[in-house]
């Protein structure tokens, strides 16, 4: 038995995500005989099983049924299509699991609410209180409210923030193809399947740029990125075709649909996961080479003595990027204990320097290692 195996044979909590191309039909919003489809399988696996569901959907409905059309949609009248949207979808998502005795329960999230702790811990709790009464969740994100800053801004993204919320066994994403391939398959006959993924490096991270994946927000690259956000939170993730019947069942089954991602063997605790991946980051801080080695090789905190440039306006509190070498790539995050002006005093400095700098006794460590997160 395979790794693999292994792991999907014991999958008892899923996150299963589709797109709109899955539950939409192109100008007509969402589709009843596919959502049908989609209620069928989930009712499937769901015995000795709890599933969340996050869909997609919503502006595709909304635009179909306020007529919109195609035409270049202010934010304002996208989000109005949301709301439309969102309640012609549930009311599908209800009729459909209805026939399977399945109770369901709308939650819709924004970045901001899986960015503040507090907010993070609340929409935690209800998920799992949703379980526990056996209601099947619906989530998507709260499009009537998120604008730009504030939002996660696509499902596949979510929907690995949700797995890593409420600690998932598996994430599936269901799509229009069925994994990801070498390269395009509609333009290059050589194309080839991967069957599994066992880091998402740069290499692999190439591939989805080439790849593309029909109607959905991101595309293969935002699928990347929520396999990334998932592996690290020790949470495995396929990639399968929602268009063949039986996929759900035969990813659990351990059979080579889609593609899968393996999980990291050292999953990041909770709340690293949280600093890693759930705040859009405040503001950025390039440190030298010391630090980057300090940081990345022998696990210490980091000092103002390694710091080099401060960008943005934060508060102490927050979570910002740590940038290094010439390019400025971004190698970790973290909680810094102090804000954008302070920091920008005490950049350079030395730990004896500081109380001299700011004219008050402060902290030793601009981010501690425990609120550091390497990427
Ligand atoms: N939340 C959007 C909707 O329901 C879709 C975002 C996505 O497809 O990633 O229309």
């Amino acid at each position: 038995m395979t790794a693999r195996e292994r792991r999907l044979g014991r999958v008892r909590r899923l996150v299963v995500k589709v797109g709109s191309g899955l539950v939409t039909e192109p100008g007509a919003g969402a589709s009843p005989a596919r959502i049908g489809a989609l209620a069928d399988e989930i009712a499937a696996v769901r015995p000795g099983r709890h599933v969340v569901l996050v869909t997609s959907g919503a502006i595709a409905t909304g635009v179909a049924r306020l007529g919109l059309g195609a035409r270049r949609r202010s934010i304002p009248d996208t989000q109005a299509a949301a709301a439309v949207g969102q309640a012609g979808l549930m009311w599908h998502y209800e009729a459909a699991f209805r026939r399977h005795d399945i109770r369901v329960g709308q939650v819709l999230l924004t970045a901001q609410d899986i960015g503040d702790r507090a907010r993070y811990l609340n929409a935690k709790n209800t998920l799992l209180s949703l379980l526990k009464f056996d209601v099947l969740p619906v989530v998507n994100e709260n499009d009537t409210v998120a604008v730009e800053e504030i939002k996660v801004g696509d499902n596949d993204n979510l929907s690995a923030l949700v797995a890593s919320l409420i600690d998932a066994d598996l994430l599936v994403l269901l799509t229009d193809v069925d994994g990801l391939y070498t390269d395009d398959p509609t333009l290059d006959v050589r194309a080839r399947k991967l069957d599994t993924v066992e880091a998402v490096t740069e290499e692999i991270a190439r591939l989805a740029r080439a790849a593309r994946d029909g109607r959905s927000v991101g595309g293969m690259v935002t699928k990347l990125q929520a396999a990334r956000k998932a592996a690290a939170a020790g949470v495995p993730m396929v990639i399968a075709s929602g268009r063949r019947p039986g996929v759900l069942k035969r990813v659990l089954d351990g059979e080579a649909v889609g593609t899968y991602f393996a999980p990291k063997a050292r999953r990041l605790q909770a709340r690293k996961r949280w600093i890693a991946f759930a705040v859009p980051p405040q503001g950025r801080l390039t440190v030298d080479a010391g630090a980057l080695t300090a940081l990345t090789l022998h696990g210490k905190s980091l000092l103002p003595s390694g710091i080099v440039d401060v960008e943005g306006t934060f508060a102490s509190g927050e979570v910002v990027a740590v940038l290094a070498g010439a390019g400025g790539r971004e190698f970790a995050r973290g909680v810094v204990n102090f804000d954008a002006a302070e920091l920008r005093k005490i950049r350079g400095a030395k730990t004896n320097e500081i109380e001299q700098r700011l004219g008050y006794r402060s902290f030793d460590e601009v981010i501690h290692r425990d609120n550091l997160v390497i990427l």
